[in-house]
This record gives C-alpha cells, structure tokens and sequence, in this order.
C-alpha cells in the first residue's frame, strides 16, 4: 500500500491517520513539537523544523503523497516539498487562506459575500478603515490567527488605539462586525477528477472565538442550504481545490456571507464521524488518494461538543452515557482553552 505524508500532528493529522490506516495506508507525520498527538496513531514521525531541509527531504522520500492539517506552513517548505512529492490541497488553496486579505479578495472576486473589510498598516490607515467601515468592527491579523486569537474588538473608535496595539506590528485586516442571527459551516469534498460533494451543514456555537458546540441539522431553509453547499462548491471549483475544506457562514438576512475557509478537515465536520458512513477525514483520504468520494449522507441528528480544559473532568460520566460518543487526542497536558478532545452526542428521532 502507499504511503500519505500528513504535515502537522495533531488532533487532525491523528484522525486523519485512522482513516487512512482503515483503508489499507499508511501515514508518515512531519510536525515540529513533541509528542504529537498523531505520532501515537501514525506509522512513522519525523520531529523536525520546518526549515531543517535534510528532514524535508527524507520525509518527501518516504511518502507518496503529501496532505496537511495545518495550513500554515510556511512557503519556503512548501516549494522545496512541491517539486518533491504531489500535495493536495494544492498550493493555491493554502495561498489563497493563510492570508485573510487575499482570502476575502478571493472571495469577493467569486461574487460572494464578505463582511465589509479593509487593510491595515498603520493608525492612520485605521482611522480611515473606521470612518468607512464603522463601530462595532473587529481588528484581525491577517496571518496565523487560530480560535480567535489575534483579535481585537472595536466596539467604538476609543478602543482603536489599544486594538492596533493588541496586534504587536503583525499585518491586519478591519472588517465590519456581521450581525448574524447564527453560524453554519459546509464541509465539502472535491476528488481528484472533479467531482464535488458536501457533507449536510452544521450550526456552530462560539465561546471566546473557540468552536463550542456544532449542531445538525442547522437553522436552514431548504434554499438557504443550496445556497451554503452551492458556494462551497464554487469555492472549491476555483481552487481546483483536492480534498475536504470547511467553509465557514454567517446567517444574515441579506443571505449568507463567507467569514473564512480552511483548506482541510474542520473542527465542525467532528460531527461526521457519528452521523455518516463515510466521515470527513475518509472523504479527504479517499479524495486525495484518487478514489471515488464516499457517501456522506446524514443518518443521525447530532450534536458535537468540544472538550476543552477542564472539560476532560466529565469524561467518566460521558464514558457512562448512552448515545455518546467520546474521541479523545491523547494530549498528556490539560490546559485551559486546549482542545482535548470532543464527544457526538447521537440524537434518535
Ligand atoms: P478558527 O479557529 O475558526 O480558525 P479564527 O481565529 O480564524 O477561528 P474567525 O473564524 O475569524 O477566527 O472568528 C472567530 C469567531 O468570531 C467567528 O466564528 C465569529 O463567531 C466571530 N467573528 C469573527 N469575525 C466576525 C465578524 N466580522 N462579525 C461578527 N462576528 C465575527
Ligand atoms: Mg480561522
Ligand atoms: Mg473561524
């Protein structure tokens, strides 16, 4: 059997080497930290920086085909993988979403919808942004957020100066408070020859940026479901996206407005695992390896709930009720606002 490469080793690359192993391959996971929660699941690690050439190398050597769970890696990496081994998503996927600006001018230029947004470079080109865009806004750095850090709310023009401050020099993007009665995500899959399919949409629930809970069904009218599943697919289309990617949307009532895109398996297709015959991490293995997409039709209401911190305390409890799924990551370290695992509460009609 082949082997996938997966860069990144956490909860993602861990599930994601339990797909694969299911059907018949094995995994080789690069990632910089210690103790990878992935490394207890996959065939091989390989610990090492991203700029340590030699492992790279030897890496893109051992492997097939290259995926990730992590969409920042860093470009120099990329180009000396790209001539090495075929890695899917491709390049464009992950240029186009390490940048919020390029990923909301991208967006723009499909004809979607974004929230109104604006390039920050300085408190001048703020002040600007603020008497365009106005109060209630949202400060973001244009790079390497992650469950809302590297953000600042504006919620009138006093907070400015402390909210350009919060982003430590870093590039930065306004953009316009969306006021949203809730929020769905789309988690779609493209293969490799084209064919695009998407798993039902789930409702999310935030705290402090950090993905709460992910309910399906969601809150939709049948045509606001076409038109969540219709834009993912555009998404992936123009990217010529292989693989799974998670679209993330705010509910309006001008219709649905793109918030960001991540360019693999998502925290809100948890719920997958549970709810379909084929889940999420299957469907990105079986995209990128060339096989058919599998079938993700819904059989179940669910509600996924993160296990964050001390979240873990109810474990024991959780392990003692009916219809509860539990998946833990393995994280030897609590802390707080640490995703340690995650539980698909399965609803019977
Ligand atoms: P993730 O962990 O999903 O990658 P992130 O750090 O990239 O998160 P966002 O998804 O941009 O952050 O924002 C986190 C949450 O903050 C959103 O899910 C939403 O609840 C809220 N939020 C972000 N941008 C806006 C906005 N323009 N208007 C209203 N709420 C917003
Ligand atoms: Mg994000
Ligand atoms: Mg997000």
């Amino acid at each position: 059997g082949s082997t996938i490469g997966i860069i990144g080793g956490g909860q993602l690359g861990r599930m994601l080497s339990v797909a694969a192993s299911r059907l018949g391959f094995r995994c080789h996971i690069f990632e910089p930290g210690a103790t990878p929660p992935a490394g207890q699941v996959a065939d091989q690690v390989t610990t090492a920086a991203y700029d340590d050439e030699a492992a790279l190398r030897a890496f893109c050597q051992s492997v097939d085909i290259i995926t990730y769970e992590f969409e920042n890696i860093p470009t120099a990496a990329l180009d000396l993988l790209q001539d090495l081994a075929p890695i899917h998503p491709g390049r464009e996927a992950l240029r186009v979403s390490q940048d919020r600006l390029t990923e909301k001018t991208f967006l723009q230029d499909l004809g979607l919808q974004t929230a109104p947004f604006a390039d920050i470079t300085d408190a001048t080109s703020l002040e600007t942004a603020l008497d365009e865009i106005g109060t209630p806004s949202i400060l973001k750095t244009r790079r390497f957020g992650y469950d809302g850090k590297g953000q600042a709310r504006i919620m009138s023009r006093d907070d400015a100066a402390l909210a350009l401050a919060d982003m430590q020099g870093a590039p930065a993007l306004l953009e316009g408070f969306v006021n949203f009665s809730h929020e769905v995500s789309v988690i779609a899959a493209r293969s490799l020859d084209g064919a695009v399919a998407a798993f039902d949409p789930g409702e999310n629930v935030h705290n402090d940026g950090i993905l709460r809970t992910t309910t399906v069904p969601a809150r939709l009218t049948a045509s606001q479901r076409t038109d969540a599943v219709l834009l993912a697919a555009k998404i992936a289309n123009a990217l010529n996206y292989v693989g799974v990617m998670g679209v993330e949307l705010f509910v309006t009532s001008s219709g649905l407005i793109v918030n960001e895109i991540a360019p693999r398996v998502h925290n809100s297709g948890h719920w997958t695992q549970n709810g379909c015959s084929v889940d999420q991490f299957e469907q990105h293995i079986r995209a990128i390896t060339g096989w058919p997409l599998g079938d993700g039709q819904r059989y179940a209401d669910v509600v996924m709930e993160n296990l964050i911190g001390d979240d873990m305390n109810r474990v024991p409890e959780l392990a003692n009720t009916p219809d509860c799924a539990l998946h833990l990551y393995g994280k030897a370290e609590v802390k707080p606002g640490r995703k340690m695992g995650h539980v698909n509460h399965i609803k019977r009609g």
